[in-house]
């Protein structure tokens, strides 16, 4: 059926793909890829090619492809009710045990959660509360938002302003005010070399304390920041900045957003990123890994100490304004009730931490001296790989040679799929977190492969 019918002549004439380069695109330039299957790391596409998936989709299929539990929990919700609102009050058993479910797994003090569907409108709902909470406290200038350069935390327009990469705000005329950006904690791409990373973790505290003390603390509300910077380039903090971030922040009575998007149940090898690197936020994005991506769900997850005085808001002013439509929707959420049982069942957070530590070495051991490597960084199973033309001054190559999709390219021939980071000369790695050494060995022995007939 598939192949007697014109799909790809319909894809370019007819579908806006995100994050795609239209004209390119609709002129049949780009690679046109339908996929059709998958199990567990491996995707499978309408020609019978075979991929090993080595980002999960867009970091989100965590437990793998496949999963006959999640598929069955889905088809049985959406038979038995597949929707009804959660508004006044409103609720499905699934989204019920959900919540009890994050609420168990999260962070001490983070206990309601209020869902979406996607890791942007969850932000736009952690920005909104943000300014209702300081509205209801009586301090309405207390508004601005500080996030990073390099940070990644959607595509709206309060969202895309948060983040920090100029692709995503180029012609659209972002960022907008109330936000703000502040340094990446990007030690490999630090202006001083002589800086140790704790001295550079001390150098991007002292940055944001100056900002806040040239912006005005009283018009600084929140600080929001993924715990290892994503998008911008799969980064782990230097040692000790979120201690130190979080040290201004207090001083200032400014809040802190986790956007766990990413880094939620198990990534890093803990079930989430704040608690791995000692966090206290106010607010926790998640979303991807709620689901594996299996139903679109995202939510943000509210410490006691906000929910205090959203609780008082609703008692001055009556029931909040904000709800979506879809706010979570019981197939999503009986989707994400079974794979954080998935998780459970299968020991994946450990095992993420277990074959991210290795993986992270196999790839240290093979590529650190190729001398066109940069850096070799990681932490879980998120790793990347930053490529440069001169290692000894870590000067990049000319971004028009396209050296990163050019050497994700080789690695897809080889059947491996990695992705290009939007800014600079980096492969990224987000595997699912069921993957084993012999998949890790084979994921380094392709990048190794790729590397070696793109570079020498
Ligand atoms: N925050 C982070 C950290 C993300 O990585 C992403 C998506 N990659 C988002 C927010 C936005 O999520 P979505 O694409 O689901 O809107």
């Amino acid at each position: 059926m598939l192949r007697n019918e014109p799909l790809e002549a319909w894809d370019r004439d007819h579908f806006f793909h995100p994050s795609t380069a239209m004209g390119a695109h609709a002129r049949g330039e780009t690679p046109h890829r339908i996929i059709e299957t998958g199990s567990g790391v491996y995707i499978k596409d309408a020609d019978g090619k075979e991929s090993l998936d080595g980002f999960a989709g867009l970091y989100c299929v965590n437990v793998g492809y496949g999963r006959t539990e999640i598929a069955e929990a889905i088809a049985e919700q959406a038979h038995k009710l597949a929707y009804y609102h959660a508004y006044v009050g409103h609720a499905s058993e699934p989204a019920i045990r959900l919540s009890h479910m994050i609420a168990e797994r999260a962070p001490e003090g983070l206990n309601h959660v209020y869902y979406g569907l996607s890791g942007s409108d969850a932000n736009e709902t952690n920005i909104k509360l943000v300014w209702y909470v300081n509205n209801v406290l009586g301090r309405p200038e207390k508004k601005k938002i500080i996030s990073r350069w390099r940070g990644y935390h959607g595509s709206g327009v309060m969202t895309g302003s948060l983040t920090g990469l100029a692709l995503f705000h180029n012609k659209f005329d972002l960022p907008r005010a109330p936000i703000v950006h502040t340094e990446a904690p990007y030690y490999f791409r630090r202006e001083n070399p002589d800086q140790t990373p704790e001295q550079f973790a001390q150098h991007c505290a002292d940055k944001l304390e100056e900002l806040i003390l040239a912006e005005g603390p009283d018009t600084v509300a929140a600080f929001i920041g993924e715990p290892v910077l994503g998008t911008g380039g799969i980064v782990p903090p230097p040692a000790g900045y979120w201690e130190k971030i979080q040290a201004v922040l207090k001083k200032y009575d400014v809040m802190l957003i986790a956007d766990e998007v990413v880094t939620g149940f198990g990534r890093l090898g803990s079930m989430f990123g704040s608690a791995h690197y000692g966090m206290d936020p106010d607010l926790v994005t998640i979303a991807k890994g709620l689901t594996s991506a299996y139903a679109p769900l995202s939510g943000t997850i509210v410490h006691d100490r906000v929910w205090k005085v959203l609780e008082k808001g609703s008692d001055e002013l009556g029931p909040i304004g904000h709800g979506w439509t879809y706010s979570a929707h019981p197939i999503c959420a009986a989707a994400g009730v079974a794979n954080l049982e998935l998780i459970d069942r299968l020991g994946l957070v450990d095992n993420a931490g277990k074959v991210g530590a290795y993986f992270n070495k196999a790839m240290q051991d093979a590529l650190a001296d190729h001398p066109n490597v940069g850096e070799v960084r990681g932490e879980g199973l998120m790793a990347a790989v930053e490529f440069v033309e001169d290692k000894a001054d870590r000067k990049f190559f000319d971004p028009s040679k396209k050296i990163g999709p050019t050497l994700s390219a080789a690695a897809l021939e080889r059947g491996l799929i990695t992705r290009a980071m939007p800014q600079g000369d980096i492969l990224g790695f987000a595997p699912p977190l069921c993957l084993t050494e012999a998949e890790a060995d084979k994921i380094v022995g392709i990048v190794k492969d790729a590397v070696v007939s793109v570079l020498g």
